[in-house]
């Protein structure tokens, strides 16, 4: 049900309290109304964008350039699904072993594939001992427009808009009331278990506000450092033959018209190398086709010739190679609460500190003068890296749109704020989920997992309650 004016709902008692309608408090819902247990979605945002909602999401960022925090994540119900653009895949099984989830996560790929419109269907091909060939899905689910009837419907699901929460109240380490504004007024919620699902940012904004105001939080926990990303940026161009590469994988060749996805092994991880992915676009613009044609033409003539042939039949994957590349966590990248700006609920403003990783930078010459190798001796293309990554020279960012870690999950009070089933370390019934709780970043687009987070999250909280 879509309540329409807070006064409908302010005395009722939902089991479950959640703040945020993106893909993450979405998927908690889903989960406990297949368990018939009743849950409240508090959205900041309306059915529509709208500039006085998204000024909430006024922030400072400290250090190196990234996207203006205010328009790279969307406050409105369906969350920043309104803009996204719908890459899916799980996270590494090497990526994840590093969690201490085990393989949790794969019992909810399923249904996330459901929730997400996609095929259940991530093939990967061994190229060498460094490389694979990986396939994505790409999903078309905008939540908003997915969900809305079905929560409209729902006897289980509840859902209020235009109501920001600000921070959580209780006692003895309980959390019992989530304060919220509803058109300016403050309004006192209470529950059972509450869930923080309100984003890579935000996850830690409102809980370092909780403990600012209240002894709910404890002192020492890191809540906010850790900020990742996971860069996003072009390593070369190059070209690479798709039917040398389908008659070297054999009936492994993942044939899809997209781009062309290759990553790196375990193997390559293992030898203290970070994990990333590549993928060159088949929709890229000809004129680019065309210079690097004439590029590999001045080098290597022969290679050239065989090369320009490809290009006539259309065989290749040809252009600019755009690379994801892990970030380690950091505990300088952090997110603070401003000292002196406050927003129109008297929350102080986001300030994000963060700065480029050098280690990224190196690691990721090191993929791709692999890479550009293995293309080489299988010859499979000719690869050309950019001046900025040979000369470690920064890389130019395509933008920040993974807003990872400030609320990672761990054993360890001092180095995480969740403990493994997501709850906040030393609270009794106050949960995070979303992309902030992830200790690393990996290579692979976050939302998946995040689902695959809050599907898990949604049956703990429902076992408690059964
Ligand atoms: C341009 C762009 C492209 C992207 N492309 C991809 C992609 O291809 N693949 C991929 O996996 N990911 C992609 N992403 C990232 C993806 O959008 C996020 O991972 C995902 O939306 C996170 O879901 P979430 O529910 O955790 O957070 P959000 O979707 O941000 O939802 C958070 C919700 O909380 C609400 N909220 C915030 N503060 C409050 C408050 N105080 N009170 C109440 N409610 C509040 C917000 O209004 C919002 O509805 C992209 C992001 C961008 C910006």
């Amino acid at each position: 049900m879509i309540y329409k004016n807070i006064d409908e709902i302010k005395n009722s008692n939902f089991p479950v309290i959640i703040i945020g309608s993106g893909p993450a408090g979405i998927s908690v819902a889903l989960k406990l109304e297949e368990k018939k247990i009743k849950s409240l979605i508090i959205e900041a945002g309306d059915e529509e964008y709208n500039h006085e909602s998204q000024d909430y999401y006024e922030a400072k960022v400290i250090g190196d350039e990234i996207n203006d925090l205010k328009y790279s994540r969307l406050r409105q119900f369906g969350g920043t699904s309104n803009q996204w653009g719908g890459w899916s895949k799980p996270m590494e099984d090497y990526n994840l072993s590093s969690w201490g989830i085990n393989n949790q996560l794969s019992d909810y790929k399923k249904q996330t594939c459901k929730i997400l419109n996609i095929k259940n269907q991530f093939r990967k091909s061994n190229l060498d001992n460094n490389f694979n060939q990986i396939e994505f899905q790409y999903s078309k689910v905008n939540f908003k427009e997915k969900y809305k009837q079905h929560i409209n419907k729902s006897k289980y699901i509840n859902l209020i808009l235009n109501t920001q929460i600000i921070n959580f109240y209780g006692q003895e380490k309980l959390t019992t009331h989530v304060e919220c504004v509803y058109k300016k007024k403050k309004y006192l919620l209470k529950s059972k278990y509450f869930v923080l699902a309100t984003g890579g940012v935000e996850n830690s904004r409102i809980l370092l506000w909780t403990r600012q105001i209240t002894n709910l939080v404890d002192k020492d926990l890191p809540i906010g450092r850790n900020w990742m990303t996971h860069p996003w940026f072009i390593v070369g161009h190059g070209v690479l033959k798709k039917k040398e590469l389908a008659k070297y994988l054999g009936n492994k060749f993942i044939d899809v018209d997209g781009p062309l996805h290759i990553s790196s092994s375990k193997n390559f991880k293992d030898q203290n190398l970070l994990s990333g992915s590549l993928y060159m676009n088949s929709l890229e613009n000809e004129k680019i086709y065309k210079e690097i044609v004439k590029d590999i033409l001045c080098i290597a003539p022969n290679f050239g010739k065989k090369i320009a042939r490809s290009f006539l039949k259309k065989d290749l994957k040809c252009g600019n190679i755009f690379f994801h590349f892990e970030e380690l966590p950091n505990s300088n990248n952090r997110i603070t609460l401003d000292k002196s700006i406050k927003d129109k609920n008297g929350v102080p403003i986001t300030n994000l500190f963060y700065k480029k990783s050098n280690f990224t930078l190196k690691k990721s010459k090191i993929m791709i003068e692999n890479f550009a190798n293995t293309c080489r001796k299988l010859d499979l293309g000719r690869v050309a890296v950019k001046k900025n990554i040979l000369d470690l020279k920064n890389y130019e960012s395509l933008g920040v749109y993974h807003h990872i870690g400030g609320t990672t999950l761990g054993v360890n009070k001092k180095n995480s704020v969740v403990d493994i089933n997501l709850k906040v370390h030393n609270n009794k019934n106050l949960f995070v989920t979303g992309s902030s709780v992830f200790p690393t970043s990996g290579y692979t687009n976050p939302t998946f997992t995040i689902i695959q987070l809050s599907l898990r999250l949604g049956e703990h909280i429902s076992k408690k309650i059964i």
